[in-house]
């Protein structure tokens, strides 16, 4: 009798926050793909607390669909906390996270799994034609700059949270137990053999971006502090600066005494008042930079869990 190789089996995370208006047709595409390809898949869809009717539909998915897994999270924690959640719950050979509103094409699907046969353990997906001026695009394309300036871990500008892990990076990522979770950060920072596959955007399917400017403020501080301690140095060098020009001053101050000539030097309101402001400023300044790294370190070590789970349907 001939052996028989288990099938490869194949997960897809995909975190949703309000969805409703597309899980259903997202639902589709990615069944479309995947109903055509050899592999055991699981879709492992996670619920990060939507407030309207998204986790119906998506109970209903599991219902007709043995591939869904559905995990509601107990309330809203975040795209990252969701992913992780979902990365979490994953047990298959190769691990594909995707948005859940159609802006990753899912017929990327059998080329990221290719070249995991082909060795790769991260395949990351690239956004290109970044050519437009949106909003988005232009903050992304400066954060992008700022964080691979000052951060060791060199980031791919335009990367998503739309790449397939294998097995070994996937529990590679689950042994950095960082609260202020950025994984395309912690992705490039955890190694193993990457490749890129670039891809071109889609539109929304339909609803808002569920990231909030707040949110991507979030995000970005989260990559900033978690990744670089650039901004301590900041405060440093200009410290550095500002005792320069003090050593200056002192010796301009100086020169008048030696010439005898000490009776201009009385007037000196305005640019003492400079120096005071711009010197405070600076010290609040990095205060709250020393301050954010605190707090930083305060949600570590309380080691809260990213999530929490609430219900598993499938
Ligand atoms: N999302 C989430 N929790 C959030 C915000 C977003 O799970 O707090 C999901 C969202 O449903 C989508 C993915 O994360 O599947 C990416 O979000 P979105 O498309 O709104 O971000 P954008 O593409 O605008 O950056
Ligand atoms: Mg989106």
């Amino acid at each position: 009798m001939p052996s028989r190789k288990p099938k490869l089996r194949v997960d897809l995370v995909i975190p949703v926050y309000n969805e409703e208006g597309v899980v259903e047709q997202t639902y589709e595409d990615v069944r479309k793909v995947i109903d055509a390809l050899p592999y055991k898949f699981t879709i492992y869809y996670v619920d990060d607390g939507s407030e309207d009717h998204t986790v119906q539909s998506l109970d209903a998915l599991a219902r007709r669909d043995k591939r869904v897994v559905v995990l509601e999270l107990s309330r809203n924690f975040g795209h990252q906390a969701a992913l992780t959640a979902g990365l979490d719950a994953a047990q298959g050979d190769f691990v594909i996270s995707m948005d859940a509103d159609g802006q990753h094409p899912p017929s990327l699907i059998p080329q990221m799994i290719e070249l995991f046969q082909q060795g790769y353990d991260v395949v990351q997906a690239q956004r290109v034609d970044e050519g437009g001026t949106s909003f988005k695009r232009l903050t992304s394309a400066a954060f992008y700059r700022i964080i691979n300036a000052i951060s060791g871990t060199q980031m791919v500008p335009g990367a998503a949270d739309f790449r397939g892990l294998s097995r070994q990076a996937v529990d590679a990522l689950k042994s950095m137990p960082e609260y202020h979770r950025f994984l395309r950060g912690m992705v490039s920072a955890m190694g193993y053999r990457s490749v890129i596959l670039p891809y071109h955007e889609t539109k929304r399917m339909g609803g808002r971006s569920k990231y909030s400017l707040g949110k991507m403020v979030r995000l970005a501080m989260d990559a900033i502090f978690s990744f670089s301690l650039v901004p301590l140095y900041i405060g440093m060098s200009a410290g550095v600066i500002f005792l320069c020009l003090a050593a200056l001053e002192m010796l301009y101050v100086y020169s008048f005494w030696l010439k005898g000539d000490t009776s201009t030097l009385a007037p000196g309101w305005s640019s003492l008042m400079f120096i005071i402001l711009i010197a405070s400023g600076v010290i609040l300044i990095v205060l709250g930079f020393i301050g954010v790294y605190i707090g930083y370190i305060f949600q570590q070590v309380k080691q809260r869990p990213v999530y929490h789970l609430k219900k598993r349907a499938e």
